[in-house]
């Protein structure tokens, strides 16, 4: 199956992009292997992009992913595992392949694990990465969340609404979430903040009991219902290493341009190299990937 512009994620980059090249015209296929919106679907209120205050980021998703459909973009839920480089390329999914000139890498970003022994064995069972997706299982409960970015925060604030207590675990003694939310959590009740502190063992068998931190070298066990674990996110690039260039993180290399090292294949969000990972600047990444991808197809339609 052939397509001008195969864009890889649908994630708010992906599908901006698709937005983007179906509206200069061309034949627009977006592959998923999860559901569209990427990260934001957890958001259960968007505060920080122009003019979409306070809708859920499931409703903001959907908005795209809509805009997406009605202006004829390809929507396959397909999971890609590799890419064949070529004058052509050749995007290999679990089902099928698709060739075309252009690929968009807009592949985002996956939860950071805290790699203890347990945390895979205790998945579901207590642990969990997503506070807006679990955090019903916890109500009157005692929770904790670790991390001190914007979703850790807005992870503890929504679980405050729900749990009987939270608590937060930082190991930092300072946040680097936007102030407006820290100053909101510092409101609530049911609250506590632990700083300087580090978990080094989750406690349970068929479910999570208790973990045990390290503050201040000191060793204390905390009772807890459930774990939310919220420590930031890594790319998911491995399966594109040999046809472009990634750092040390794995992300793919590339500037504001979203241009690889690979011509014809460019990448948008937060799986490339960048400074903020927003969900305005992905927005912005899949508007300049995909009007660099038309000019290159533009390009190769005059050679
Ligand atoms: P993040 O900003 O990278 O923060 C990760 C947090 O986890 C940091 O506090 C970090 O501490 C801590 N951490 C990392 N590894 C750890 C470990 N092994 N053990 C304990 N703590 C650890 O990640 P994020 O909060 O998931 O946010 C990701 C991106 O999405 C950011 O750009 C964020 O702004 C954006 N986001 C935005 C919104 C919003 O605007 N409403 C909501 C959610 C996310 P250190 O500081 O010590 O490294």
């Amino acid at each position: 199956m052939k397509y001008d512009i195969v864009v890889i994620g649908a994630g708010i980059a992906g599908l901006t992009a698709a937005i983007y090249g179906k509206r200069a015209g061309k034949n627009v296929l977006v592959l998923e292997s999860r559901t569209y919106g990427g990260q934001i679907v957890n958001t259960p209120s968007i505060e920080n992009y122009p003019a979409a205050m306070g809708i859920s980021g499931f409703e903001f998703a959907t908005k795209i992913y809509e805009q997406a459909i009605t202006l004829g973009a390809e929507i396959k839920f397909e999971n890609v595992m590799s890419i064949t480089d070529g004058k052509i390329k050749t995007v290999h999914t679990n089902q099928n392949d698709y060739q075309s000139p252009v690929v968009i890498i807009a592949t985002g970003s996956k939860n950071r694990q805290l790699g203890l022994p347990n945390e895979e064995k205790l998945l579901g069972k207590g642990i969990s990465y997503c506070a807006t997706c679990d955090g019903a299982f916890f109500k009157n409960k005692v929770v904790a969340v670790i991390g001190g970015g914007n979703t850790a925060v807005e992870d503890a604030l929504y679980l405050a609404g729900v749990a009987q207590k939270v608590y937060v675990i930082h190991r930092r003694n300072q946040f680097s979430a936007e102030s407006v939310m820290v100053e909101q959590l510092q409101k609530q009740p049911n609250v506590e903040f632990i700083f300087d502190a580090q978990v080094t063992e989750l406690i349970g068998e068929q479910k999570l009991s208790a973990i045990n931190i390290n503050t201040n070298n000191q060793a204390r066990i905390i009772n807890i219902d459930g774990l939310f674990v919220a420590v930031g996110r890594v790319p998911e690039n491995e399966k594109f290493a040999n046809v472009v260039t990634l750092d040390q993180h794995g992300y793919i290399i590339a500037g504001e341009n979203c241009e690889t090292s690979a011509p014809g294949i460019f990448t948008a969000g937060d799986c490339r190299t960048k400074e903020i990972r927003q969900l305005v600047t992905a927005a912005g990444d899949g508007a300049v990937a995909a009007n660099h991808a038309i000019q290159y197809l533009n390009q190769l339609n005059q050679d």
